[in-house]
């Protein structure tokens, strides 16, 4: 997760370099790459269960180490603190942070930052001339390259 609102540093070359995104999982990285990626026009394809790490594997009681000053958003929009202050939450009166006000952040961000996720899984994954194939759980193709010489190649399922 990002602290604090960071400016954005990237270069046109850091740009040439990505021009697909493809593999991110529906974690917080996996959310907050894909956002970021999208803001930078960047196409990503995001799979797995988003937040299913959180939501299956933690107490349901847990509280967070981290703060409402941690969020998903590089740019610094979509923010936990954006997210409390337009519930009319005082960040006071939710410290430590329960998970389940969290996991709804993290939809909150998902939904405002147009992130979709395919419900999928990658069973095997393979780079075959210079470009990543992922083969899924439902059978699909997942394609997709990251790469200045590929930059009209974006990610994609084969249906
Ligand atoms: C008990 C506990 C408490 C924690 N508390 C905090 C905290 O307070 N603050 C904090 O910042 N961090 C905390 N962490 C760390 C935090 O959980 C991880 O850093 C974070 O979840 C990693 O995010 P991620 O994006 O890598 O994906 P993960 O959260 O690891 O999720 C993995 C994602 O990948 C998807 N996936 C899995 N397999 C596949 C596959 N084969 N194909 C496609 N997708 C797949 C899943 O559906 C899931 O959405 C805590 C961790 C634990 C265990």
């Amino acid at each position: 997760m990002a602290r604090d609102r960071r400016a954005n540093e990237e270069t046109n070359d850091d740009r040439d370099r990505a021009h697909g995104v493809a593999g991110d999982r529906g974690g917080p990285y996996g959310l907050a790459t894909a956002a970021h990626a999208r803001r930078q026009g960047i196409e990503t394809l995001v799979l797995g269960e988003p937040m299913s790490f959180w939501r299956e594997n933690m107490p349901a009681k847990m509280m967070l180490r981290s703060g409402p000053d941690w969020h998903m958003d590089v740019a610094g929009e979509h923010t936990m603190m954006a997210f409390l202050a337009e519930r009319g939450v005082d960040p006071a009166d939710v410290a430590p942070i329960p998970i389940s006000l969290f996991l709804e952040y993290a939809d909150w961000f998902r939904e405002r930052a147009g992130v979709a996720v395919e419900p999928d899984l990658v069973e095997d994954l393979v780079k075959t001339n210079g470009r990543f194939e992922a083969t899924l759980r439902s059978g699909r193709l997942g394609r997709g390259m990251p790469g200045r010489s590929w930059r009209n190649t974006r990610p994609s399922l084969d249906r």
